[in-house]
């Protein structure tokens, strides 16, 4: 590889423009491109040089639950399937805040989820587990064809000069958001000795170790949530209702569900279904920061269920 490519390279880490992908694309992992990726889960070894504090794990769960919920309302139920409504203002926040979690920007992770219900669990599907559990994981994104954007399934989001713009220099927003980390933790052991933190412990519990988290857990969505768990709808798909996954997701892992109804903003449709990101979302629409989220239709409810699923 020339020092020109190495450079270009290096320049598409944090300018997505510079990525060229030719069309004929393979599935290869484009190792060059996945060099932070690596990276960032090793720095998360250094847990064992900075040691920790009650409050650095703290705001290492925070940090974790704050941009679970950015992504699973957000990027998901807003960006990719228009689940409810909201000002252009508070779509640009929830975009940025979404931004953090290092998952790219809303309108590439729109594009590829879309894809995803289109061709769900057939060949064209580009993250299912059925062309491999680690593929689906994490080898659909690591490879050069998909760190591009499918334009065609988001133009009504490509409207938005903003979040262009944002996708474009993704990777700018946590490099942020991790210094404001860092920058917090040197302002706590200033002013609050008695917490026993620091820059360096704050940066790497509340962006390294909780962005990792946050990362492997969302994907499950894609990898888990399509292999265990139990189906209650006919959905064609490998989708299932997975408890656990809900949890660590805040309400992602009823996935089966969400396969049977996509549109709807609330994806655990019985009351044991613990769904938080839903029960935030109507907080929110209480305070007008969001609106006309769209309900299950009550018809869909018991419609299209397998043969013999558990009836409540
Ligand atoms: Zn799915
Ligand atoms: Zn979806």
């Amino acid at each position: 590889m020339s020092l020109q490519n190495v450079l270009t390279k290096v320049l598409a880490w944090f300018d997505n423009s510079n990525v060229k992908v030719s069309d004929n694309a393979t599935d290869s992992i484009d190792w060059m491109r996945v060099i932070p990726f690596i990276l960032m889960h090793l720095v998360c070894l250094m847990v064992l040089v900075v040691g920790w504090s009650p409050v650095a794990l703290w705001v290492a769960l925070a940090s974790y639950l704050l941009r679970m919920f950015a992504i699973t309302a957000f990027y998901h139920r807003y960006f990719s399937h228009k689940a409810f409504k909201t000002s252009r203002i508070a779509q640009f926040l929830f975009a940025l805040l979404g931004a953090t979690a290092t998952q790219r920007g809303p309108i590439w992770w729109a594009s590829h989820h879309r894809r995803h219900h289109i061709h769900s669990d057939k060949d064209k599907d580009i993250h299912s587990p059925r062309h491999g559990f680690l593929w689906s994981h994490m080898g659909w994104f690591l490879c050069l064809k998909n760190f591009t954007t499918q334009e065609h399934c988001v133009r009504d989001l490509m409207k938005f000069p903003e979040l262009v713009l944002l996708d474009r220099f993704d990777s700018l927003v946590p490099i942020i958001y991790a210094f404001l980390l860092l920058f917090l933790g040197q302002y706590l052991e200033q002013a609050y000795p008695e917490f026993h933190t620091n820059g360096s412990q704050m940066l790497i519990w509340g962006y390294f170790v909780s962005s990792i988290a946050l990362i492997h857990c969302t994907l499950f969505v894609n990898s888990l949530a399509h292999v265990l768990g139990s189906q209650r709808y006919e959905t064609g798909d490998d989708s299932r209702n997975n408890w656990f996954i809900a949890l660590l997701t805040l309400g992602e892992g009823w996935h089966n569900n969400h396969h049977h109804y996509p549109a709807s903003a609330r994806q655990g449709f019985f009351w044991w279904e613990i769904d938080i990101s839903y029960y935030l979302l109507r907080l929110m629409s209480v305070f007008g920061i969001i609106w006309d989220l769209k309900p299950l239709p009550s018809n869909r409810l018991y419609s299209n269920l397998i043969q013999k699923a558990a009836q409540p």
